[in-house]
C-alpha cells in the first residue's frame, strides 16, 4: 500500500502565487479526480508534484510513503513511483521510445530482457502501433499516438501513483477510451493510485473516480464522491468561482 500525501501545498510561478493550501491524500488503488476551469492551476499542480523547473513550492509538503518528494530531483521522484502523463507530451528527438523505456527499467533495477514481449502485449491492449517504439519519443506522433505512447510507458513501468494531466486533451474518443481503460485496469491489476486532472467528465466512463475535488483559483473548494462530477456536468463551475 502506497500513500501520496500532499499537505497545504502552495506554489508560485513567475512570481505569482498560483496554488494555495492544496491538500490531497491518494492511496494505492484509489482514483482522485481534480476538476476545474482553465487557468485554475491544474497543470501547475502536476508540474510541482514532478518538480518542473520554475514551479517554486512556497509552502506545504509532498511525501510518498513518508519520503519527501520535494527534496528529490524529478528522475528520483519517478523511480520512487510517481509517473506523470503531461497535457502536452514532450517530443524527444534522438531518443528512441524503446530505449527510453529500457533505460527507465534499468534505473529501477528491473529486468528489461522481456521488454519487447511486454511492449507487444501492452501495445495491443491500447491499440498502439508497436513499430512506433523504434522512433524518437513522441516526435511527429499524432495526438492520439502521443497519449497512447505515454500510456504504454505507464503500463510498462508500473508506477505506484500516476498523475494524468488532461489525458483527454488532443486525442479522439477511441484513443481516450483505450488510454482511460488501461489506467483503470492498472488500478485493479497493479493497485495503481491515480490523480486524474480534467475539466470534462467524459473519461470517467472508463476511469471511475472514487473522489472528486474541485480546484478553482488555486484552491480546492470542494471534495466529494463521484456524484460531484455528475453535478458539474449539469451546473458547470459557476457556483464555485
Ligand atoms: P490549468 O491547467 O488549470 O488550466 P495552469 O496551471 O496551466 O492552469 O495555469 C494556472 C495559472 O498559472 C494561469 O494563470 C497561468 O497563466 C499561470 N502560469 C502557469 N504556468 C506559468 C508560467 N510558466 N509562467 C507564468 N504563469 C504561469
Ligand atoms: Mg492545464
Amino acid at each position: 500500500m502506497t500513500t501520496l500525501e500532499i499537505k497545504n501545498l502552495a506554489v508560485a510561478v513567475g512570481g505569482s502565487q498560483i496554488l494555495s493550501d492544496v491538500s490531497l491524500t491518494i492511496k494505492s488503488g484509489e482514483v482522485h479526480a481534480v476538476m476545474g476551469p482553465n487557468g485554475a492551476g491544474k497543470s501547475t499542480l502536476s508540474a510541482a508534484l514532478m518538480g518542473k523547473p520554475g514551479y517554486v513550492v512556497t509552502g506545504g509538503s509532498v511525501t510518498l510513503d513518508g519520503v519527501d518528494m520535494l527534496a528529490l530531483p524529478t528522475w528520483q521522484r519517478a523511480t520512487a513511483g510517481l509517473h506523470l502523463i503531461m497535457q502536452y507530451p514532450t517530443e524527444i528527438p534522438g531518443v528512441m521510445l524503446q530505449d527510453a523505456m529500457s533505460a527507465a527499467l534499468d534505473t529501477r533495477n528491473q529486468d528489461s530482457n522481456h521488454l519487447k514481449k511486454i511492449i507487444e502485449t501492452e501495445a495491443k491492449r491500447i491499440g498502439f502501433d508497436p513499430e512506433l517504439v523504434m522512433r524518437s519519443v513522441n516526435v511527429d506522433f499524432s495526438g492520439g499516438e502521443k497519449k497512447r505512447s505515454e500510456t504504454l510507458q505507464l503500463a510498462v513501468l508500473q508506477p505506484k501513483i500516476a498523475i494524468l494531466d488532461e489525458l483527454d486533451s488532443g486525442l479522439d474518443i477511441d484513443a481516450l477510451r483505450d488510454c482511460a481503460q488501461r489506467v483503470e485496469d492498472a488500478t485493479l491489476e497493479t493497485n495503481l493510485g491515480v490523480l486524474v486532472i480534467t475539466h470534462y467528465s467524459r473519461l470517467f466512463e472508463q476511469l471511475k473516480p472514487d473522489f472528486v475535488h474541485i480546484l478553482t483559483n488555486g484552491r480546492i473548494v470542494k471534495s466529494a464522491g463521484p456524484e460531484l462530477a455528475d453535478e458539474l456536468e449539469v451546473t458547470g463551475y459557476a457556483a464555485y468561482l
